[in-house]
């Protein structure tokens, strides 16, 4: 027996999430609770998939930067020779490794400009010389000497202003947007040599132009570039095969297949495999992916990801959609714009085992593949939120952060003891009957964009917003087992509580101008403002010069949301473009400069993080006395810098010569 809503996880409170603080980037240890109860054949699936994603791990670095996997080698062998350095040295590289272990090599995540070492480089040498002096292994090419090499690696290691940035879409006038970018998917190339180029391999090669001019595409597949790294993914992806359900057995061949002929004809394949795969509980999404990293948006990043289902808390996800109708026919709108027939978007939680490349240290809360339009309108995609990745960052928010904002200590303590839930179903509900809900005019032509135009995602995203806070006080939740009842009064205060704060410290994130351009930040800061001068729902108080938005009646918060969604649907409905301007314009994008700078102060001073890096889960095969793997266990390391170091070790001689 197993009652349906759960405790939060704060239930164990010794439980360590935030590790360590490294500049503005948070350390986080990430859980799997599920793994141990997986059956035996999951979990040696699980583990032969863990060690494809370790496999691949320096593609990543690589394409990341040339440079990345040398100036890694050199700052592991100093930190694992590190007696004989002295100790400001040793805390800058300490320091400044974490950084480029969490970002993947010397470029910032976030804002994708490069970050250096503080010391001097004559401190740097003199921790080199040491280390090699204990025995370290640095990174020399033929005939190199130790002076060599750090002269070389000088301006990777301390010149900000030496290849700035990894990807720059907007590079300065006249720059070219390729040789501006630092990663390495092109060697030499720029825009204009690609014109009347074919590439037979989009996603998975680097361009590299030869000496007469010539552009080659490297092909990153068995027997080319990355071939020993993607032999020993193929490997391990072999080995997992035998344990996989016969569906996912049949996209593991087909990876298999693109990894060895590196042609798109098999990418297709192998998305259409995988995709179809919906019924598996262990999953995996190995290769060349996302093409943020590309100023082109063409080239696959290298990622691994291996989860399985979180049957609570998918469950409660298809317990909203299997309702879908009864919200619907609820919905505090004019009935004309109440949909018939209404599925919710079926979607799935998962819990992550391990991440690595272009996913892993930094990690995505949701993710929906494949990315091939094509395919996706033909085979359909899967839509997962992480979930423990989202529990991990609610856990490791700082109590500051809500101590800060929040009017009494209760609610911060609220925000603590409830956040989670009260998010994680909010988001729910914003997804699976927010975004699928309500109809449009006919003479919209089921497109109300093209009436809305630049005010759409805003308005629609403040539709499906409201949606959830609407509906999160309603007894039905309590009914479908998603809230206890006796802690929904509590649940409700806690979410339009936080919803309330967040329209005060998202402005910390618009350090300049004095507009939001964001269509998520837009349509937060225009429900609250909209309730702030519509109801009396949210008082704004200052105490000792801090400004505060306190949530003080959640039944006025509730019919404000009830009426402003019914204008908002109607807005849609109707493609009434001069409202939907009013509505944003007046609510939604201006703010007062003098408030964010206030608001800016208050998070620097307190040195709230600004993005996290996760340590994973690590996992340990059982074998018996024949050596055959009967189980597998997890164990949790919270240590950065061990992780980095056991993964880097693993991989070392799988580079290309
Ligand atoms: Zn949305």
């Amino acid at each position: 027996m197993r009652s349906a809503a759960r405790e939060p996880a704060a239930a164990i409170p010794e439980r360590p999430y935030l590790l360590e603080r490294i500049d503005d980037a948070a350390v986080v240890q990430l859980y799997a609770d599920g793994f141990a109860a997986l059956p035996p054949r999951e979990k040696v699936l699980i583990w032969h998939l863990y060690q494809a994603a370790i496999a691949g791990r320096d593609i990543f670095y690589d394409q990341r930067y040339a440079h990345s996997l040398e100036m890694r080698d050199l700052l592991e062998a100093i930190l694992s020779h590190a007696a004989h350095v002295d100790a400001p040295t040793r805390a800058e590289i300490e320091r400044y490794t974490k950084l480029f272990w969490i970002n993947s090599g010397p470029y910032n995540n976030l804002t994708a400009r490069k970050f250096v070492l503080a010391c001097t480089p004559e401190a740097f040498a003199a921790a080199v010389r040491a280390a090699a002096a204990d025995g370290a292994q640095v990174p020399l090419r033929a005939g190199e000497t130790i002076d060599d090499l750090l002269c070389r690696l000088t301006p990777m290691f301390f010149d900000v202003d030496f290849e700035p940035t990894v990807t720059s879409k907007t590079p300065p006038a006249g720059a070219d947007i390729l040789t501006a970018s630092a990663n390495n998917l092109y060697d030499g190339v720029e825009m204009r040599d690609l014109d009347g180029f074919e590439e037979r391999h989009p996603l998975n090669s680097r361009l590299r132009k030869c000496d007469d001019g010539r552009i080659v595409e490297e092909v990153y597949r068995v027997g080319g570039r990355y071939g020993r790294a993607i032999e020993a993914i193929v490997a391990h992806l072999r080995a997992a095969i035998p344990y996989a359900t016969p569906p996912m057995a049949a996209a593991l061949e087909a990876l298999i297949a693109f990894y060895q002929s590196g042609e798109e004809t098999d990418r297709e394949k192998y998305d259409i495999a995988w995709v179809q795969d919906k019924g598996s509980s262990v999953d995996t999404i190995n290769g060349f992916i996302e093409v943020y990293l590309d100023a082109r948006s063409i080239k696959g990043a290298w990622e691994a990801i291996v989860s399985y289902v979180n049957r609570d808390k998918t469950t409660a996800i298809q317990k909203i959609a299997a309702n879908a109708q009864w919200f619907e026919d609820r919905m505090p709108w004019a009935p004309e714009y109440r949909k018939e027939g209404v599925h919710g978007v079926t979607a799935t939680a998962i819990d992550v085992v391990i991440e690595a490349g272009d996913s892993g240290p930094i990690t995505p809360v949701g993710i929906n593949l494949p990315n091939d339009q094509r395919i996706r309108e033909r085979y359909g995609s899967k839509s997962v939120s992480l979930a423990n990745v989202n529990e991990a960052y609610e856990k490791s928010t700082m109590p500051e952060y809500r101590r800060e904002f929040s009017w009494t200590p209760e609610e911060a303590a609220r925000a603590e003891r409830w956040g989670a839930l009260a998010s994680e179903l909010t988001t729910n509900m914003h997804e699976v009957i927010g975004h699928g809900s309500g109809k449009v005019e006919p003479h919209l032509n089921g497109n109300p964009q093209n009436a809305l135009k630049e005010q759409f995602s805003a308005i629609e995203e403040s539709r499906a917003d409201l949606v959830a806070l609407y509906f999160l006080p309603d007894r039905k939740l309590v009914e479908l087992g998603l809230v206890p009842a006796e802690d929904h009064d509590t649940i409700v205060r806690t979410e339009y509580e936080s919803y309330a704060r967040n329209a005060l410290v998202q402005l910390r994130r618009i350090r300049e101008g004095t507009q939001i351009e964001e269509d998520h930040m837009r349509n937060r800061q225009m429900i609250v403002r909209w309730l702030i001068a519509r109801t009396r729902a949210i008082d704004v108080r200052v105490r000792d010069g801090k400004t505060y938005y306190v949530m003080v009646d959640p039944v006025a918060f509730r019919e404000g949301v009830g009426a402003l969604l019914a204008d908002v649907q109607r807005i849609k409905a109707q493609g009434d473009y001069a409202a939907a301007k009013a509505l944003v314009e007046t609510y939604g994008v201006h703010f007062d400069p003098a408030l964010r700078d206030e608001i800016v102060s208050r998070v620097d001073r307190l040195q709230l993080p600004s993005y996290t890096g996760f340590v994973m889960p690590k996992l340990t095969p059982v074998v018996d006395d024949g050596g055959a793997i009967i189980d597998v266990a997890i164990s949790y390391p919270m240590d950065l810098a061990a992780q980095m170091l056991e993964y880097s070790a693993a991989t070392r001689d799988l580079r290309d010569a």
